[in-house]
Parts: structure tokens; sequence; C-alpha cells
């Protein structure tokens, strides 16, 4: 028997299949062909993972890898981080198609559309009509659903409220950024979203970015967020483990124009404008994402500036204002049933400079956190399932040879192997193109755009699972 390839000698650690030690990998037609302690034959490539983690593809479900967030840098960014799969957290949709066929690495991305009043929609208070409307369109689009913006560009109580509901008649999978025109992006806003779901299903993003301690203390915000998911299964959600939060540091008519910025400034403790953006650039207080190469890097002082400037403040930025407590507690806290109380561990990153699945999480291991295998469960499994990827998230015979093999002490990936193909290796991007998740509906457009789909069926999501057993 010759194996496409066979990877030698590693510390295999699969949290479906609860195994974990010394495991040889063979791959054959982008597929695991067997996983035992010693495979003898031969392959046309042979990798030696001595003293490494072999762990299934690393899927991240919060990135950004759009021309409006996060760029064409996502790509090398996230396969260099040992992601092999991601889901884009607010589009263009259409963008984020472009992106991945001229600056792929050969990643599966999922994308949803944002809800953005002025862009996708005409007001901050879509009709049910308008909403299913645009649904329905970026379906045929690839995309797999929507996401609300609430944090940066909400909606009207009312209208988050229909678009979750109408999202769910339509099968869509459902992200939002908490915030309305009534709550902010924290936990009132929350709290106010899993209200607001009322059982429907719904992707809560980054709930770490809720207990950021701005109305009650961040212990008390983190446990009121894990009470409400403990009582609300048809909500699930990610959490990140970067210190930075990544926004929009545009300025719209002497304001910045998202509010998650007005509000990092007043933090820091600049005022909410155009002066205090500058002032808070030029103090490091705000990180300018600057690209350097095919990589998104951070930037600070006058040099951020004067690049601010030069884009007509068109840029993201970045702010350290995640605490330590509340990432910690979320990443690691389980139910009365010994299961996650939230699904994943995510980065927000893909082109914004924080993909720090491997290094956070392992970290989060060295300390006593996460067991190794619940880490795979967090930052593979369990965000697969989320996007209806069923036959990935597992190294066992039989599914998608997706593998993220990883340097134990450095905390960072050494190789990336998406569907049997080595993508990245020793800091080499090898992988060019990709495959775009995607439903049914959007099958045909993506294959039009010069790109493979990968079709999942949503109803294999535990997003729309979970809900449906409630
Ligand atoms: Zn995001």
């Amino acid at each position: 028997m010759q194996y496409d390839l066979l990877i030698k000698n590693g510390y295999v650690v699969d949290y479906a299949s609860a195994r974990e030690g010394y495991f040889d990998v063979a791959v054959q037609n982008g597929m695991i062909a067997a996983v035992e302690s010693s495979i003898g034959g031969s392959a046309v490539q042979e990798l030696d993972a001595s003293g490494k983690l072999v762990l299934p593809g690393l899927v991240d479900s919060h990135v950004h890898a759009s021309a409006w967030l996060g760029g064409s840098y996502a790509h090398t960014m996230l396969v260099k981080a040992g992601v092999t799969s991601a889901l884009d957290m607010s589009g263009p949709g259409t963008s984020v198609l472009e992106l991945a066929r001229e600056y792929g690495t050969g990643l599966n991305l999922a994308t949803i559309e944002y809800v953005r009043p002025g862009h996708t929609v005409s007001s901050d208070d879509p009709s049910s009509a308008e909403l299913q409307q645009l649904i329905t369109k970026v379906q045929r689009q690839g995309s797999l659903g929507i996401k609300l913006l609430g944090g940066h560009y909400p909606l009207t109580v009312a209208a988050t409220a229909r678009a979750i509901r109408a999202a769910a008649e339509l099968g869509a999978y459902t992200a939002f950024h908490a915030g309305t025109a009534a709550h902010g992006s924290n936990i009132e806003g929350m709290l106010e979203a899993v209200e607001l779901a009322d059982g429907n299903p719904l992707h809560l993003a980054h709930i770490n970015a809720y207990c950021r301690g701005t109305v009650l203390p961040e212990a008390e915000e983190t446990e009121l967020a894990l009470k409400a998911l403990a009582a609300n299964p048809n909500i699930s959600c990610e959490s990140y483990l970067s210190p930075l939060n990544g926004t929009s540091a545009e300025i719209i008519d002497g304001l910045p124009g998202s509010m998650v910025t007005r509000r990092c400034l007043k933090t820091g403790g600049f005022t909410e404008d155009e002066a205090g953006m500058e002032a808070a650039l030029l103090s490091g207080w705000a990180q300018v994402n600057y690209p350097q190469g095919q990589e998104m890097t951070l930037l600070t002082g006058e040099a951020a500036r004067d690049y601010w400037r030069g884009q007509q403040t068109l840029v993201s930025v970045s702010f350290a204002v995640n605490p330590v407590g509340p990432r910690v507690r979320l990443a690691t806290a389980k139910k009365a049933d010994g299961s996650f109380a939230v699904d994943a561990v995510s980065t927000d990153g893909g082109g914004i400079p924080r993909n720090v699945l491997l290094p956070a999480g392992l970290a989060l291991v060295d300390l006593g956190g996460l067991s190794l295998q619940e880490l795979v469960a967090k930052i593979s499994y369990q965000p697969a399932r989320l996007l209806g990827l069923a036959n990935k998230g597992s190294l066992t015979a039989g599914r998608d040879a997706d593998i993220t093999i990883v340097d134990r002490m450095q905390r960072s990936a050494f190789a990336t192997i998406i569907g049997g193909q080595v993508c990245y290796m020793d800091g080499k991007v090898l992988g060019r193109g990709g495959r775009i998740i995607t439903t049914a509906a959007g099958a045909d457009y993506v294959r039009s755009q010069g790109l493979e789909p990968l079709v999942v069926d949503l109803a294999d999501s535990s997003l729309l699972q979970k809900a449906q057993k409630r």
C-alpha cells in the first residue's frame, strides 16, 4: 500500500474518539486512511512529527476575511496559525469569495452576511419582508446566513427580533454581535439578545466581549452570561482568548462610525471623537492593523497616525480591552451536565492579528484550565459541529484529512494539512485556492466564482440542532 501522506511518531490528541498517545496517521485521497501505533508501507510524502502534537485541523468559528474587515491577509495568517476551516463573521460574502479566489491558501471558509443599515438593509428598522429578501439573496450567493452587527451598527429592538426569526424560518445561520438601539454591546445587550432570540437558534458572537466590566464587576457579568447560556440551549457561542479587540477606525463627520470604537476610546480615557482617536494612536492605546507582506501587523505612534490619515481613516484598529478573568472563565466553564458552557474558543482574528488558538489555548492547557482533549473539543470538534462540518473535527479513519501538527514548546503550528494537502509547513505557505463552505442553495454561485463549494446541510449544525431540542 502506498499512501499519499504518512505522518510518523506524533502525539495524537483526538476528542471525538478520546484517542491520545503516540500514533502514525496515514492519508489517502484527501481522507484519513488509518491511525495506528505503527503504520508500515510507503508514502509519496512522509512527515516526521517526533516531539509534536498531531491534532484534527483547527476550526475557528469567528474570523474576518472580507475586504471590509480582515482583508486578503486572513488566508496566509490563518493557515500559519494552524487553522483549516473558519467562519468569516461579517462578509460581504461576495468580497470573501473574491479574496479567497485571489489569495486562498487552501482553507475551507464559510461566510455570513452583515445586516448593516444603508449597506445591506435600507434602515435600522427593516421589515420582515426586506430581511427575508436579504437572507434568500445571500444564501444564493454562498453565505450560510446573516450576522447582526448590533454592537457596531445596531438595528431597532423589534427589527433585531424580526431578523433572528426570519433567519430561523429560512433555515439560515444567524450570528449576533449583541447590541440594539436600546442596549449596548455589553452584558445588558447580551441578555437582551438571549430574550430576542426567543428560542430560535442564535450564535452569539464572542461572549467575552460582553463581560468587560462596563456595567457590573466583570466577574459578575461573566456569571450572568453563563447562567443565561445554561438556561437557553438555543444559544450557541464562542469566546476568544486574546486581550485585543478589533474594530474600525473610520471617522464619519468627526466621530468614530462604530459605537464599539467610541467605547474603547472612553475605556482608555480618550475623548470619543476624531481627536481622541488620534491621541489614542499616538499613545499606543489604539494599535492600527498595518499590512506587511501577506500579513497584518500592529502599529502605534506617529507611523500609525500617518497611515490612518493616509487611508482616509478607513483602517482597522485594535484595543487591549478584554480583561483576562472573563476570558479564562468563559473558555473553561462547564454546565451542570459536564458539557462546556461556551461551545468554542475562537479568535475573532483572520486578517486581524490575534490568531491565538494555539498559543493562548496551549497556555490554558499548561495552566491546567483545559486538558489537551478538551482544547481539541473547543478549537476543532465543537466548532466543526457548529458549522455542520460532519466529516471534520476528528482524527479518525474515514474523516477528511484536515490535520494540524503543532510545535508543543513554541505553541505554534508546524504544519497545516487541509484535505490531505500540506498548505503550510515550517514557515512556508504552500496552499492555494480553497473551498467555500456553503449550503446547496449557494453551490452554483460559488462555482460561478471559480471556487469549489463544500456543501453542508445546516440540519447537521449543532446551532440548529440545539435549538430544536429545546
Ligand atoms: Zn468579529
